[in-house]
């Protein structure tokens, strides 16, 4: 539509070059100033004695320097009962109201981490925009660099982003009981001086119904995880398939022997594939 009120395609362009630019400077206009937060507890100290006094420190030797400490302090106030600094956010619109936001001076590392637990481990572990946006609408100091860091080394949002990845792995269905048992070691190694020498426990779970066995084993030589087996498959029956993970104990051929008699597909994992 715009083409129709411009003569050529190069007064088009500039046209454009203007709006562009004109909403470039209304919106450059429009953002809102931050005062600079207080870096060290002297800055700090120099902000309050202004703000209560207009006492300036000897820094500020110069009348520049004065208006300038002078204009950062022009929307804070100081609250003396709690001992903290606030910036009034002006209002953006006619509709809306000014905003008291809390200045987290940047030396104070333990408030700033206080904070950012608080407001993303204490509030249901939101990604990084979410806890800074929510952070941000009653504090400034804390940067989205900063919640970015803190959410990236959360250790439960690790544990949830390795949970959503492993979500990519096939399931494993079985339609009958005993139609694929899993098994796999739990090492209580620490704790065999308060278990009678017992060390392991194996675990066998049968995919159809989720039920469980737990066997417990001196050591898990091959031989002796054979012997457990065989006992167990003599009282229950053998599964048509029995699938481990790759670890040595089970991939023996005592083992490969006895499922081969009792016609049992053995079934292990190398690099998250069935072999
Ligand atoms: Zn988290």
């Amino acid at each position: 539509m715009i083409t129709k009120f411009c003569e050529s395609n190069d007064e088009f362009s500039s046209s454009l070059c203007l709006l562009i630019c004109f909403t470039l400077l209304i919106s450059l206009l429009l953002m809102v100033k931050l005062p600079k937060v207080p870096d060290t507890p002297e800055d700090f100290n120099d902000v309050i004695a202004c703000l209560q006094s207009g006492v300036f420190a000897p820094k500020y030797n110069t009348p520049s320097k004065r208006k300038n400490l002078r204009r950062r302090c022009q929307d804070l106030t100081y609250d003396n009962k709690s001992g903290c600094l606030f910036y009034t956010e002006k209002p953006t619109d006619e509709n809306s109201q000014p905003v008291k936001k809390r200045i987290i001076p940047t030396y104070d590392k333990e408030l700033r981490e206080a904070l950012l637990e608080k407001f993303h481990v204490g509030a249901s572990h939101f990604e990084y925009h979410k806890t800074y946006t929510m952070l941000y609408e009653k504090h400034i100091g804390i940067t989205q660099s900063e919640v970015k860091a803190f959410v990236r080394k959360c250790p439960t949002c690790i544990r949830n982003v390795t949970i959503k990845e492993k979500n990519d792995i096939t399931p494993i269905i079985a339609n009958a009981p005993f139609e694929r048992l899993q098994m796999d070691l739990v090492d209580l190694l620490s704790f065999a001086e308060h278990n009678d020498g017992y060390s392991y426990i194996l675990t066998m779970v049968d995919v159809f119904s989720r039920y469980v066995w737990v066997i417990p084993l001196k050591d898990k030589e091959g031989s002796t995880i054979n012997k457990k087996l065989v006992r167990h498959f003599s009282m229950f029956g053998p599964p048509t398939e029995l699938q481990s993970d790759n670890g040595s104990e089970f991939i023996t051929d005592v083992l490969k022997k006895t499922c081969n008699m009792l016609k049992v597909s053995f079934l292990w994992l190398k690099f998250g594939f069935l072999c």
